[in-house]
């Protein structure tokens, strides 16, 4: 006795299977459907009954059929909606424009938050640049358009998305933490992209702005949220600090005795990171650097107590812990730490309001660490769209486990 496959488990909704042919040789299985005319033509915009015009068809890939690769041949009718004018009707199991189905765009969107694009296409035997634009165009999908509406603390942070000086300024709702908006390059017209999308209005209402102590991220602020507090917060300082701090073992690694210059080799992350995470190895080189050189040392000393200096309740006892620390700076005769501590105090309104508003910019903090992480794994990431859609992925990836069909 032969039996069917039952239709609810092919997932095929609105169409019949018309034909089924399958080849050996290339180890495909071809699916032909045909519309279910029992149902009405709907808008594939907004969903409602529209009248036919045209009929079309169309292949697209599917999910592997038992190891198969399939492709399913729909045909379809492009439609005069009386809302939207000329449009493609809804095919439940594929996107308007797709070129797979819905559910072979999840697995593959699913896979690829996991695991490089080369081997999610080896296992759907696929190249990996068509992994790459079903990934691509399932994430476009789903972060087409972030809410901005009430939103009221933002945290705005610049991030490196390759080597030699590139970078895009990526922005947070922090009351609410998530991600809402990537944008490339790190000046005031950078940001002003952001502001133009949130509107005026909306931009009146944001009451604390978290950043750093660039001037163009300042400038960029200013005007568009006029009632924001601007806040430059802990993470933001000692993001600031580290530059600082890398200037400096530059500088002295430049001027040290070629004895010595070994002793600098892969310290830049030593010199910036929590002492409490660093390794045996990571922290005896670490005390051999600072034992040689002097000026490194200070900065590092320095560096520690600066971020002490958050422990302030009052904003009286933070001015004082503030000029403590520029006299400290200004006696090391560094000249880096002298311009940063003049720095501190231009910017002494934006420090002390963290006393009073203390954001928690975690989120910046850890969107850092992945957007690092997308770089390693997908060394050469050279389509940007595509990087900018895996930061909004990383910041809300898709639930465990895979979504089944
Ligand atoms: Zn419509």
């Amino acid at each position: 006795m032969s039996a069917a496959i039952p239709k609810g488990i092919l997932g095929y909704a609105r169409y019949k299977l018309k034909q089924i042919s399958y080849s050996k040789e290339s180890i495909e299985v071809n699916v032909e459907l045909e519309r279910d005319s029992r149902h009405n033509h709907l808008c594939s915009v907004c969903n409602q009954k529209a009248s036919p015009e045209r009929r079309k068809e169309r292949t697209v890939k599917d999910l592997l059929f038992h190891g198969w690769k399939t492709f399913t041949k729909v045909e379809y009718y492009e439609v005069r909606c009386k809302q939207c004018g000329i449009r493609v009707e809804h095919i439940p199991f594929i996107r308007p424009c797709a070129r797979a189905t819905k559910r072979l765009e999840e697995a593959v969107a699913w896979l690829c938050q996991h695991l490089p694009l080369t081997v999610v296409a080896l296992y759907f035997s696929l190249n990996w640049k068509t992994v790459k634009n079903i990934d691509k165009a399932y994430l476009e999908h789903r972060f087409e358009a972030p809410g901005l509406d009430n939103i009221t603390v933002i945290g705005i942070d610049e991030v490196s998305y390759r080597k030699g000086h590139k970078y895009l300024t990526c922005v947070f709702d922090l009351n609410d933490p998530h991600l809402i908006w990537v944008g490339l390059g790190k000046n005031k017209e950078t940001l002003s992209k952001f502001f133009e999308q949130l509107g005026k209005e909306r931009g009146k209402r944001i009451k604390a702005v978290a950043i750093d102590m660039s001037k163009a991220y300042i400038e960029g602020v200013k005007e568009p949220c006029p009632h924001a507090l601007i806040v430059h917060d802990k993470f933001h300082l000692v993001q600031d600090f580290n530059k600082v701090m890398d200037r400096i073992r530059i500088d002295e690694f430049k001027k040290a005795d070629e004895e010595y210059k070994g002793f600098f080799k892969r310290t830049k992350w030593l010199l910036v990171m929590n002492p409490l995470r660093l390794k045996e190895d990571g922290k005896m080189r670490l005390s051999q650097l600072l034992n040689i050189n002097m000026p490194l040392n200070t900065a590092y000393t320095l560096g520690e107590q600066l971020k002490q200096r958050w422990e302030c309740v009052t904003v009286a006892q933070f001015n004082k812990a503030l000029d403590n620390w520029c006299e400290m700076a200004y006696e090391s005769n560094l000249k880096h730490l002298m311009d940063f501590a003049d720095m501190l105090k231009v910017h002494r309104s934006g420090l002390w309001s963290y006393c009073l508003y203390p954001i928690n910019t975690a989120i910046l903090e850890a969107n850092n660490r992945k957007v690092g992480l997308i770089r390693r794994k997908a060394c050469g990431f050279h389509d940007l769209k595509y990087f900018i859609l895996k930061i909004f992925q990383a910041d809300n990836p898709l639930p465990l486990p895979l979504p089944v069909p």
